[in-house]
């Protein structure tokens, strides 16, 4: 099944659920449009280049079309097509006033150099500017990319916006104010206009839906034992095992560490560290031998002490398949397909990257009793943020951090909430009760032709 596939099956179930309107369905199951360009960048050594870059829009009845774009060599239309849907039922999830869009560029951004990275991101900027806006369609860093892309490709953006504008009207810059300019793309750097906190938002909403979650367990914990039957129970310290160490893994396990949850094992593209006495390790340990070896590798570092012993390298499929109790894929979709669901032993997974586990490995899970906290949830604290950072540009305003993640906090519970609330009343699993919320908010919004 194709990753977009994967997008319309849980779609259509939770619209199934719900005897969503069949012309609301099939507005949202085909996405609005389709941009494909070719970049051409001069490489360091001369020699030309092309890559192929991505823009899907694919719904924008609820506003302007919101999701990042990803710089990845796996990147294509279909990819993109459902990371796109995805994103118009995270918005509609989080309830803020955007639509849902994806963009990427068929690229392994690890083998281009600082200039050329700069100017594919500049390149993407241009080939995409009519359809790019503040209203229109509103970027934000994905997998590969950062806040220093997006300020590049802001830059860009303006300078264009700029020349058309004076083209246009003589002297006047900007048609609209440039904080306002930078609006058209999220996630940026401080120094672009970005928001205090974006950075960390993903990993820390995560964060903040897992707590939730856990609130929700021990109350049923005590109901079950009030009637006598088994409690559903966590360990009081539970153990959590990351898939990915980028800005969202990383982000996510220094909050659960520092709330006392046990880390035992965190991987990147290369590997895992594997803490085997589960005494729990600290990610700002981890990301400091990363940064000097390149590797997270097997063996543990404080300082300049390392303990190889007691820790050991897997392999990024073995995580996957430990004793933990919440496992947190953060890398990639489709990392949780058919062969491997029946090896998962643990009893959440949080999904902080998007589409981890695919429509068959979600039946096999829920079958075993595992509680999926869905990527549209589990990792909306990005997108989120986003929104308050276009408000504050919008408004040229800025915010503490302290103003932003606590506004974050109150938008997740309250989501968080709403999700659990339609799956007792529902009868179904989070993934599902989290399409039921958006499908209720889009159907609002979405207008079909009458015939
Ligand atoms: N790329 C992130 C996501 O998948 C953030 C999107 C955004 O902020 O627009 O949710």
């Amino acid at each position: 099944m194709s990753t977009f596939q994967s997008a319309l099956t849980q779609l259509e179930r939770a619209a199934k659920l719900i005897n969503l309107d069949p012309r609301i369905l099939k507005v949202l199951e085909t996405p609005e449009h389709l941009h494909e360009k070719t970049l051409t960048i001069k490489m360091d050594n001369g020699s030309e280049q092309e890559f192929h870059a991505y823009r899907v829009q694919h719904n924008n009845s609820r506003g302007p079309y919101k999701g990042g774009i990803r710089f990845h060599p796996q990147v294509d239309m279909d990819e993109v097509k459902a990371l796109a849907l995805w994103m118009t039922i995270k918005t509609a999830v989080v309830d803020i006033p955007f639509g849902g869009a994806k963009g990427g560029i068929t690229v392994d951004p690890k083998k281009l150099s600082a200039r050329e990275l700069e100017e594919l991101s500049r390149q993407y900027a241009r080939a995409f500017f009519d359809i790019l806006g503040p209203d229109k369609d509103v970027p934000a860093p994905d997998v590969n990319t950062n806040p220093q892309i997006m300020g590049w490709m802001t830059d860009e953006y303006a300078k264009l916006a700029k020349g058309g504008e004076q083209r246009a009207k003589g002297s006047t810059p900007y048609a609209i104010g440039p904080t306002q300019l930078q609006a058209t793309f999220t996630g940026k750097s401080i120094a672009h206009g970005g928001s205090e906190g974006r950075e960390e938002a993903t990993g820390y909403g995560g964060f903040v839906v897992l707590e939730a979650l856990r609130v929700k367990q021990r109350v049923k914990s005590l109901e079950q034992r009030a009637n006598n039957s088994t409690p559903y129970a966590l360990r009081p310290t539970p153990t959590v095992a990351v898939q990915g160490f980028g800005n969202v893994g990383y982000f996510f396990a220094e909050h659960a560490h520092r709330a006392g949850y046990k880390l035992i094992s965190i991987s990147d593209s290369r590997g895992a560290i594997l803490d085997k006495r589960t005494l729990g390790m600290d990610p700002e340990n981890i990301m400091k031998t990363k940064k000097e070896r390149g590797t997270i590798g097997g063996c543990y570092c404080i300082g300049t002490v390392c303990d190889c012993e007691n820790y050991t390298q897997i392999s990024n499929e073995e995580i996957l398949e430990l004793p933990v109790d919440i496992l947190v894929p953060a890398a990639l979709e489709g990392v949780l397909h058919k062969d491997n669901a029946h090896k998962v032993k643990a009893k959440i997974i949080l999904e902080m990257a998007n589409g981890p586990t695919t429509p068959e490995a979600e039946r096999i899970l829920l079958e075993r009793g595992t509680l999926i906290v869905p990527d549209v949830l589990a990792n909306a604290g990005g997108v989120a943020t986003s929104y308050f950072e276009w408000k504050q540009n919008m408004a040229g305003e800025k915010w503490n951090k302290a103003q932003v993640l606590a506004q974050l906090k109150e938008k997740l519970e309250y989501a968080f909430t709403e999700v659990w609330r339609t799956a007792q009343e529902l009868h179904t699993d989070l993934r599902t009760a989290a399409y039921a919320v958006a499908l209720e908010r889009l159907k609002q919004a979405v207008t079909v032709t009458r015939t």
